[in-house]
C-alpha cells in the first residue's frame, strides 16, 4: 500500500465530524483524542526527529499528507503554535532533555502551547519587553505582564521571552524560556475581539519560579532564540488558511457565487480567477519553504514573504466576498450559518495583519533582509536597555 493510500484510508475512518455548536472544552478533548490516534498511527510529526517522537520521514511525504488532508476540516488548530512554532524551536535550539520531555507529548497532542512575547509597551518593537526574569540560586524569578496571547487560556506550556541583562542593549539582554501555565503566579485572562470570540488573553506573571533547566537555547541569546520562533511562525501563518478563515478560500467564494446565482457575473468571474491564482502561488511557495526547511535550508526572512502574502490574500477574498455576497457579507439573517461564518471570517481578517508581525513590520523585514535595501535607521541599538525610554520606562 502507498503512503498516499495509507494517509487516505486513515483520514476517511478517523477524522471526526464537526459539531455546531461545541463548546471550548469539548472541541479540545476531540482534538486531543484526534492527535494522539493521528500520532498512533504514525502520521503525526512525519518530518519530526524519529527519536524524539516524530516520524523522521521526507518533506515529498508531509506533502502527500498535506495534500490529502486539504479535503477534511482537521480539529488541530489548537495545537498550531506548539506544532507550528514551539516544537520546531525546541527542535532547533532545545537540550537532549528538553527535546524528551517535551516533542513527544506536544506531537501527541497531550499538551498545549502558547507564545509569550507581546507585552502593552512591545509587540512591533518586542526587544523593548520589560518582564523581567532574574536569577535566584539555582532559579528564575519571573515578574511582567504579556498580552494578545493566542490560546493562553488552553495551554500547558508557553515560550516566554524575558530580561535578563537590563544593562545591556536592548537585543543582548533577553532569555527564552519554557514556563508551566499552570505555575503559581501565572494568572490567564482571555481578550475578546471584534468578531466576540476570545482568542487570546493577557497574562500576568508574580514572582513565577522556574528551574533553571527552563532556559531554551542560551541565557541572553533570547533574541536569537525569537527570531529563529518568528521566522517558524510566519512559515506556519502564511501556509495555514486556518479554519476560521475557511469561507474565504476560492472554493468556498466560487461555491458562494454559484449559489447566489452570481457566477456568471464577469467582474466576480474576473475576481475569483485572479483569487484562485494567488492562492495556488501561494500555496506553492510555502511547500517549497517548507520543503527547504526539511532539507536543512530554513526560509529565514522569506518567511515574511509567505505571512504578508497570507494577509494580503485574505484581503483579497474580503473584497471578493463583498463583491459576491454584498450586505450578506456583513450581516445576517438568523438560521443562515453559512453567511454567519462568512462575516465572522471577514471581521477576523484584520488580525491577521497584525498577528505575528504586522503588514508593514513584513515589508520591512522583506526589504532589509530578502532585497538588500538600506537598513532603517536605528538609534537606540547601542543604549543599554535601562536607559531607554520605552514602555513603562517612557514615564521615568
Ligand atoms: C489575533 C492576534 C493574535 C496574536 N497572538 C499573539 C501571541 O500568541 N503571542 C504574542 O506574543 N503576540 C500575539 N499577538 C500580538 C502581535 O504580535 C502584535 O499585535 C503585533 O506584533 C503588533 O504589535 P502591537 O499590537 O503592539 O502594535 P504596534 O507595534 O504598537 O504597532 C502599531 C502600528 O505601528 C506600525 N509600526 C510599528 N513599528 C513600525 C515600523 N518599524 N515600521 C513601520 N510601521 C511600524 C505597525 O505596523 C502598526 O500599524 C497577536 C495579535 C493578534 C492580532
Amino acid at each position: 500500500m502507498s503512503f498516499r493510500d495509507t494517509v487516505r484510508d486513515w483520514l476517511a475512518e478517523n477524522v471526526p465530524k464537526t459539531v455546531e455548536n461545541a463548546s471550548a472544552e469539548e472541541r479540545i478533548a476531540t482534538a486531543k483524542r484526534f492527535q494522539a490516534a493521528l500520532h498512533d498511527a504514525g502520521l503525526a510529526g512525519l518530518t519530526w526527529p524519529a527519536e524524539y517522537g516524530g516520524q523522521g520521514r521526507t518533506a515529498a511525504d508531509q506533502q502527500v499528507f498535506d495534500e490529502e488532508a486539504a479535503a477534511y476540516d482537521l480539529p488541530t488548530d489548537v495545537f498550531m503554535i506548539g506544532m507550528g512554532m514551539c516544537g520546531p524551536t525546541i527542535v532547533d535550539l532545545g537540550t537532549h532533555e528538553q527535546k524528551a520531555r517535551y516533542v513527544r507529548p506536544l506531537l501527541r497532542g497531550e499538551e498545549i502551547w502558547c507564545q509569550l512575547f507581546s507585552e502593552p509597551g512591545a509587540g512591533s518593537d518586542v526587544a523593548s519587553l520589560q518582564t523581567r526574569a532574574v536569577r535566584d540560586g539555582e532559579t528564575w524569578v519571573v515578574n511582567g505582564q504579556k498580552v494578545w496571547t493566542s490560546g493562553a487560556q488552553h495551554a500547558d506550556f508557553g515560550a516566554l521571552l524575558a530580561r535578563t541583562n537590563p544593562d545591556v542593549p536592548k537585543h543582548k539582554g533577553i532569555t527564552m524560556f519554557i514556563v508551566d501555565m499552570h505555575a503559581p503566579g501565572v494568572t490567564v485572562r482571555p481578550l475578546k475581539d471584534m468578531t466576540g470570540q476570545a482568542p487570546f488573553n493577557e497574562v500576568f506573571f508574580d514572582n513565577v519560579r522556574l528551574p533553571a533547566g527552563a532556559v531554551l537555547g542560551e541565557v541572553d541569546a533570547g533574541w536569537f532564540a525569537a527570531v529563529t520562533m518568528l521566522g517558524h511562525e510566519r512559515v506556519s501563518i502564511g501556509g495555514s488558511v486556518r479554519r476560521r478563515y475557511d469561507p474565504l478560500t476560492y472554493a468556498n467564494l466560487a461555491d458562494l457565487a454559484r449559489r447566489l446565482g452570481r457566477a456568471r457575473d464577469p467582474v466576480v468571474r474576473t475576481e475569483l480567477a485572479a483569487l484562485y491564482a494567488a492562492e495556488r502561488a501561494l500555496s506553492l511557495f510555502n511547500t517549497r519553504l517548507r520543503q527547504e526547511a526539511d532539507a536543512g535550508s530554513p526560509p529565514g526572512a522569506r518567511g515574511s514573504v509567505a505571512k504578508l502574502a497570507g494577509a494580503e490574500l485574505l484581503w483579497r477574498a474580503v473584497r471578493v466576498a463583498g463583491l459576491i455576497a454584498g450586505v450578506r457579507a456583513a450581516a445576517w439573517d438568523e438560521g443562515d450559518p453559512a453567511a454567519e461564518e462568512l462575516a465572522l471570517a471577514i471581521n477576523a481578517t484584520p488580525a491577521s495583519s497584525i498577528a505575528g508581525g504586522t503588514n508593514q513590520i513584513q515589508r520591512g523585514i522583506i526589504g532589509e533582509r530578502v532585497l538588500g535595501l538600506p537598513k532603517e535607521p536605528q538609534v537606540d541599538r547601542d543604549v543599554p536597555f535601562r536607559e531607554l525610554r520605552v514602555g513603562t520606562q517612557a514615564k521615568a
